[in-house]
């Protein structure tokens, strides 16, 4: 690994004027991605600036009937959020199904987002979410943000602060997981958002990652979801496997026949009302229900 500067501003001011001196420098929040690529030779940067004193990129909290994540809370952090929880089960239960504990504990929102990994899972909710990520500069759409293999719309410098999701119907993350890393060899997620006032039914997004070179949406499932809300919507619809790439862990073809199955095993179990819990079955049924569940 090549030389670099290690440095640990205390403020954003201070990170500024860093910036300012070394624009080629980069950002480290928890190093599972960064650090690994510097290793391998893939990244030589002369300066990592690590943000984990900045407290403007720490903090859970609802506000203006949104949920605001910062981009430095770690996976572990979001999935034990009692907040996160109330607000959206799903992004709860995705963040704790990704990787291994120690992971958890030091991967954080905003560097799964800005590495913005193919079979990355963060990329999918956010998607399929809708949400708002507010970096230091303006505020970015997730429709915008994410925009191919390891890219995303953050400009050089470009600080992703925190992440604003709106209020979901519904909402939950499915993955069959590739064995070894337990990335996504193929995972869905799907959203129920509420529309204006008598401005007709909710709407549906659905965003894949593992598919392809990132993460993208099903344009035909959400239409197709939209006009029949339920499991039956998706008969017959199915990707091409021209959609997909195929690599040592599966082929084109089967990654393509997996996103209608998982989605439509996701809506599914998604259109289930959840079980009473004041039962023992029911407090089983409800802790299969995929909206505490990340995988199949
Ligand atoms: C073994 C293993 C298994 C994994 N499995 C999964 C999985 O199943 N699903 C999944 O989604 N992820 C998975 N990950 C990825 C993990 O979730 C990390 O979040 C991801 O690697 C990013 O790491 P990090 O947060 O430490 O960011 P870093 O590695 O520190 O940074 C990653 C990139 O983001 C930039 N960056 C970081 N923070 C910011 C910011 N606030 N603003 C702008 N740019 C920023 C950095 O400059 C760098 O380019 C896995 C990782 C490992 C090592």
């Amino acid at each position: 690994m090549q030389d670099f500067a290690y440095v640990r501003p205390q403020s954003m001011q201070a990170l500024g004027r860093l910036l300012q001196a070394q624009p080629e420098a980069r950002f480290l929040a928890g190093g599972q991605s960064l650090l690994a690529a510097m290793r391998l030779g893939l990244s030589a940067p002369a300066q990592l600036i690590d943000l984990q004193d900045l407290p403007e990129l720490h903090g859970i909290a609802v506000r203006d009937k949104g949920l605001h994540i910062g981009a430095m809370q770690t996976h572990a952090s979001i999935a034990q959020s009692p907040a996160v929880r109330a607000f959206c089960p799903m992004l709860a239960a995705l963040a704790a199904g990704i990787a291994d504990q120690q992971v958890r504990s030091v991967g954080t929102l905003g560097g799964a987002l800005a590495h913005n990994d193919p079979a990355g899972c963060w990329p999918a909710g956010v998607l399929a979410l809708g949400a708002t990520l507010l970096t230091s500069q303006r505020q970015i759409a997730a429709d915008d943000f994410f925009q191919g293999l390891f890219c995303t719309a953050l400009r050089p410098g470009e600080l992703l602060l925190a992440v604003r999701f709106e209020p979901a119907l519904a909402a939950a993350y499915y993955k069959q997981e590739q064995a070894a890393s337990r990335f996504a060899l193929l995972g869905v997620a799907v959203a129920r958002l509420p529309v204006a006032r008598g401005a007709g039914q909710a709407r549906v997004r659905v965003a894949l990652t593992g598919l392809g070179p990132g993460v993208r949406r099903w344009a035909a499932a959400e239409q197709a979801l939209a006009a029949q809300w339920g499991a039956a919507a998706l008969d017959g619809l199915q990707l091409p496997a021209t959609a997909a790439l195929g690599d040592v862990h599966a082929g084109a073809d089967y990654r393509a026949h997996l996103a209608g199955v998982l989605c439509r095993r996701l809506v599914s179990r998604l259109s289930q009302p959840p079980a009473p819990v004041n039962t023992r079955h029911g407090l089983l049924q409800r802790f299969l229900h995929p909206l505490f569940r990340s995988s199949p």
